[in-house]
């Protein structure tokens, strides 16, 4: 099974997919993980991206696109994939669909998480996890971007007649009841 997990920052996709990998024993594509993990040990890809993550803003989409597609190639993920921060671009989401096709494959289900925008920016502010991303300022490109860019990925799996819309504001084990029944 391929799924993505979608919504906007702050809306809570790292926790769920943790809770789902286990439960459909899937593995996990977070592809702002990737580059943290790139950047912490200071790689070529985590240098190229820095201080674009830093700003808030994204990486460019060939970039991302490569580093999915690589991934995916990878035995691990022969069975289905939870992504979780991809695709954020039409683009991206199209050259997802090519790649998945190209391999025999597609995205079955497309799960968003609604969560009211005050309650996103309260929930990054309140995490702590000391991300350099997670300040006021930042919160709010990454809403922007969120709003310019990445929302349209929505209706681009809308008219595929994938999206399962999950009311995001609640427990985390409420949340999760609710995507499992989305998708059995
Ligand atoms: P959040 O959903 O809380 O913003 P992520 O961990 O998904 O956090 O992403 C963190 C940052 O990583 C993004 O703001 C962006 O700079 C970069 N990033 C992650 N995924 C993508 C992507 N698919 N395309 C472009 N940039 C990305």
């Amino acid at each position: 099974m391929n799924i993505i997990l979608f919504g906007p920052p702050g809306a809570g996709k790292g926790t769920q997919a943790e809770k789902m990998i286990s439960h459909y024993n899937l593995p996990h594509l977070s592809t702002g993980n990737i580059f943290r993990e790139n950047i912490k040990n200071k790689t070529e890809l985590g240098k190229k991206v820095t201080s674009i993550l830093d700003a808030g803003k994204l990486v460019p989409d060939e970039t991302v696109v490569e580093l999915v597609a690589d991934e995916l190639k990878k035995e691990t993920y022969n069975n289905g994939v939870i992504l979780d921060g991809f695709p954020r671009t039409v683009k991206q989401a199209e050259a997802l669909d090519a790649f998945l096709l190209e391999n025999g494959k597609s995205v079955d289900a497309f799960i968003t998480l609604d969560v009211p925008e005050q309650e996103l920016i309260n929930r990054i502010l309140s995490r702590g996890q000391g991300r350099s991303d997670d300040t006021p300022e930042k919160i709010k490109t990454r809403l922007e971007v969120y709003r310019d860019e990445t929302e349209l990925v929505l209706n681009h799996y809308m008219k595929k007649d994938l999206v399962k819309e999950i009311d995001g504001v609640g427990s985390i084990e409420e949340i999760f009841e609710r995507i499992t029944s989305a998708l059995s």
